[in-house]
């Protein structure tokens, strides 16, 4: 059993990214949109933040309050936008209920819109054609590309079909000629496609819902949930168990979390590239 380090190869490819980054005219420009004051989100706006001085790209954290209405932040887009010292505008989910998370996605410039939600990036993506990829499926496929995990052909079962995971990784799969089954809280006797896969991608949130009985042996398993046990971060997968049984497994943490992060820092940088 390999185990597919995504923080190792985070720390690569953000080397790599900031010797690029180094090279432009001018510094690049991060704007973060965080409403409310989510614990969790707390944690992941500091972190960007955190790799953005390290990186030398000039982030600014725009931290609104829980009352504030659709209209400010749909107004605040508009300002960064039009801003020519801001590259990426990243909007922090979850936002409270009364605003509408689409629409303000959608009202990000596709050229700025480096977390890949808006309309336009979504649809580019199952179209094939050029466009901002949300982080995590771009870091699932560049963490089985750098241990040269070939797609074409395999069957892959994917757990997942929500918005910002299960529907581009699906694109992106496709994309490798991989075969796909996509699983969902209404799919029967899910263990007889997870048995059948060769790789199996799990992005549920429910620790230890992935047990070895589930597994083929030789599989590759990719975990991307997270749930929040004792203060300890968990995955879907019962690792202890399924490892054994695998050819390549991913950590949790320590493995798609990171390598989400470095594709943040991939895509901000291509949107010079795509200018
Ligand atoms: P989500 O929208 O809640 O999606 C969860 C998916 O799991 C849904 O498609 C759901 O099916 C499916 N599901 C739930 N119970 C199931 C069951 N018993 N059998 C089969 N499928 C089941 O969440 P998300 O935003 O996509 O995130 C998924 C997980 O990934 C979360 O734990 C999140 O924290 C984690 N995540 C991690 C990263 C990272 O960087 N590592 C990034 C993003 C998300 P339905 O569609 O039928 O409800």
């Amino acid at each position: 059993m390999t185990l597919l380090d995504g923080k190792k190869v985070s720390q690569e490819l953000l080397d790599n990214l900031k010797i690029e980054i180094s090279k432009l005219p001018k510094k690049l420009g991060f704007a973060v949109i965080w409403v409310g004051n989510d614990d969790a989100s707390a944690i992941y706006v500091r972190n960007k933040l955190k790799k953005c001085e390290e990186m030398d790209i000039d982030g600014k954290l725009y931290h609104l309050e829980d009352n504030t209405s659709e209209q400010e932040i749909l107004d605040l887009i508009d300002k960064l936008n039009d801003d020519p010292k801001v590259n990426g505008i990243l909007l922090q989910s979850p936002v409270p209920e009364h605003i509408d998370i689409v629409k303000c996605f959608n009202h990000i410039k596709p050229s700025k819109d480096i977390d890949g939600f808006s309309n336009v990036s979504v649809g580019n993506l199952c179209l094939g054609k050029p466009s901002h990829i949300s982080c995590t499926p771009k870091g699932i496929i560049a963490l089985l590309d750098y241990y040269k995990i070939d797609l074409q052909g395999k069957n892959v079962c994917l757990i997942n079909r929500s918005n910002i995971v299960g529907k581009p990784l699906f694109n992106l799969l496709i994309g490798r000629d991989a075969t796909i089954t996509m699983c969902h809280s209404k799919t029967r006797n899910l263990s007889e496609f997870t048995k059948n896969a060769d790789i199996v991608i799990s992005a549920v949130g429910k620790p230890n819902f992935i047990t070895a009985d589930m597994i083929k042996d030789g599989a590759v398993v990719i975990d991307v949930g997270i749930s929040r046990i004792d203060g300890k971060v968990k995955g879907d997968v019962d690792f202890a168990n399924v490892a054994p049984k695998t050819s390549f497994i991913t950590p949790v943490p320590g493995g798609v979390g990171p390598m989400t992060i470095a594709m943040i820092f991939e895509n901000l940088l291509e949107t010079e590239r795509m200018k």
